[in-house]
């Protein structure tokens, strides 16, 4: 039977299987090394508010139990489609991090070999790994039976994705040129033909 709790579990081992599929590229990620940087203060204060978002607020809802004013009565409609979107998600994060190798980076950063990814996955769109995190943020917000703790995820996600995507292509025009604005010509963000 589908519950809040089942659920709950889902969603963390969703956080632990999106850890997973991250470390060997954190891990080889710290050995590449580094040619422009765009991130600086900005967009490390945008990863924390991601990351409370993402994984504090909802791992604290998660040993605590509150803000338990914030809590509605569960839908097991939610843990299906919850757990249909963090699958999607993790696939598809898996399947970006692969396709990006040694270009991806945690703040805004280019490499000192990097290479303009643009086929594969990324022949669709042009941020296939932040399209990853929506799902799994929207996923939250499915999965966590608390407004607070389930909103937390894509409120914290459109927060850093919109303050960061247009600085993250104006990088990419600076580094890569016509290349990159020939890209943007054929792709659209994250979802085909849509945005
Ligand atoms: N926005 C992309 C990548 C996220 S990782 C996505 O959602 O899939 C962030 C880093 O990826 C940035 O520091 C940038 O340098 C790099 N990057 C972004 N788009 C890229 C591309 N098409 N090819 C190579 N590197 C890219």
């Amino acid at each position: 039977m589908m519950d809040a709790e089942i659920a709950k579990m889902i969603w963390a081992l969703g956080v632990v299987a999106w850890f997973v599929i991250r470390l060997p590229h954190e891990k080889r990620a710290r050995k590449t090394p580094i040619s422009r940087s765009a991130g600086g203060w900005r967009d490390r204060v945008l990863l924390a508010i991601s990351l409370s978002g993402l994984g504090l607020i909802p791992g604290f809802y998660l040993f605590t139990g509150e803000p338990r004013f914030a809590d509605y009565v569960f839908n097991p409609v939610q843990g299906f489609v919850g757990a249909l979107l963090m699958a999607g998600g993790l696939v598809l994060f898996w399947i970006t991090h692969k396709h990006l190798g040694r270009n991806w980076s945690v703040t805004l950063d280019t490499r000192k070999t990097h290479k303009l990814i643009d086929t594969g996955i990324y022949a669709r769109v042009r941020h296939p790994m932040y399209l990853a995190f929506w799902l799994t943020a929207l996923a939250q917000a499915v999965l966590l039976a608390n407004w607070f703790a389930g909103l937390a995820g894509p409120i914290a996600w459109a927060t850093l994705f919109f303050l960061r995507v247009g600085r993250e292509e104006k990088l990419m025009i600076d580094t890569f040129g016509d290349q990159y604005t020939r890209y943007m010509q054929r792709t659209k963000r994250v979802l085909p033909w849509i945005y």
